[in-house]
């Protein structure tokens, strides 16, 4: 609603813009034609002034009385289809101002769509961890009977909740801090940053007897902001590892091509095609509801690492077939001395 009435003033500004230039050519039109036609009117009369033979007063009166007569027809006529101009120019500028507006309130309005679809589900995310603590609490402390067991256990469900919390609103300061991030780039190996993510994800590899293999091979080298690129990796990984069933295999590699291909492949389940678009997006998870609770995660992981990208000048993307694995891919700039 709000935007359909910034649209209809948008488009009375841009018609106000159109109609002011052209009544302001139309006037000056007018204006230059008129003092033409006037020129014309004072033309002395060559064959009257000469009072030659057979050219009575009377005939001259009535030549001159045309000539004014013509006069005031062009003028009428000039206004006429000055009038016309501007009324056609009115009503198709209308219609034009209006697709303008719409045109130009699209990117905003989508913006704030999203914005505000991002802010529902975080909201919903919070409220989910915080009702279910409130009710646990209330049930128990309205328990006459309570042992000091049940209540310890109580205060262990409410710290599971509170470090869903914690992981939650750490994600969206990191997707706050990954959308539009002001990054300083460096020459940096592809190696020094594999073997990092290597280091970082280790322990988690090793809990679900994940192998992961690097095979990058060495000196080549990128340009971007290493903790960046460090962190796109890891959460690549994690999720390699997150969604890979035991005895997995993930494989980092890089290729040079235009730019250096950094990929990471892994053995799990797959991404169906129609959902391969929107698991960039915010909040998204494609999972069913059951294996979203085996699973932690908000949906913001591969969000974040998308914002990194882009605040890189990398791209990132997906190839997967379901039941055979993924394999995500980061495009970095190449390092050119
Ligand atoms: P999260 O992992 O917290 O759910 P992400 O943004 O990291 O959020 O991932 C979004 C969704 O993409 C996941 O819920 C999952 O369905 C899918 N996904 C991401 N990586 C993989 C992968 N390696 N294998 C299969 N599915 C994946």
């Amino acid at each position: 609603m709000i935007f359909h009435k910034t649209s209809l003033k948008l488009a009375g500004l841009y018609l106000a813009v159109m109609m002011t230039i052209s009544i302001f050519f139309s006037v000056t039109i007018y204006q230059v034609s008129v003092q033409e036609l006037e020129r014309g009117l004072r033309r002395p009369l060559p064959v009257f002034s000469a009072n030659g033979p057979g050219f009575s007063s009377q005939v001259r009166d009535v030549f001159i009385e045309q000539r004014t007569q013509s006069y005031e027809e062009a003028k009428d006529k000039l206004i006429a289809k000055l009038l016309l101009i501007n009324g056609v120019i009115l009503i198709l500028g209308g219609g034009l101002s209006y697709y303008l507006a719409l045109r130009t309130l699209k990117p905003i309005e989508d913006a704030h769509e999203a914005q505000s679809a991002f802010a529902a589900n975080a909201s919903h995310e919070l409220r989910t961890p915080i009702t279910a603590m409130r009710s646990e609490n209330e049930v128990a402390l309205m328990d006459p009977d309570l042992t000091l067991e049940e209540a310890k256990q109580q205060l262990q469900s409410n710290i599971e909740e509170l470090e869903k919390l914690t992981a939650l609103s750490e994600g969206l300061l990191s997707l706050a801090q990954a959308e539009g991030a002001q990054l300083n780039k460096e020459r940096v190996l592809v190696s020094d940053v594999t073997a990092l993510v290597a280091e970082r994800m280790r322990l988690a590899a090793e809990a679900k007897n994940v192998t992961l293999n690097i095979k990058v091979p060495k000196g080549i080298a990128i340009f971007v902001n290493k903790t960046a690129a460090v962190e796109i990796l890891a959460v690549l990984v994690d999720n390699a590892i997150k969604y890979s069933s035991k005895e997995g295999k993930i494989t980092i590699s890089a290729v040079a091509n235009e730019t250096i291909d950094i990929r990471v492949t892994d053995t799990g389940p797959g991404i169906p095609k129609d959902v391969q678009a929107h698991i960039f997006d915010r909040f998204y998870r494609a999972d069913s509801s059951r294996t979203k609770q085996q699973i932690g995660g908000y949906g913001l992981g591969l969000a974040i690492a998308k914002g990194l990208a882009d605040a890189n000048d990398c791209k990132l993307s997906v190839t997967s077939t379901e039941g055979k694995g993924s394999t995500f891919v980061l495009s970095a700039p190449k390092f050119v001395a």
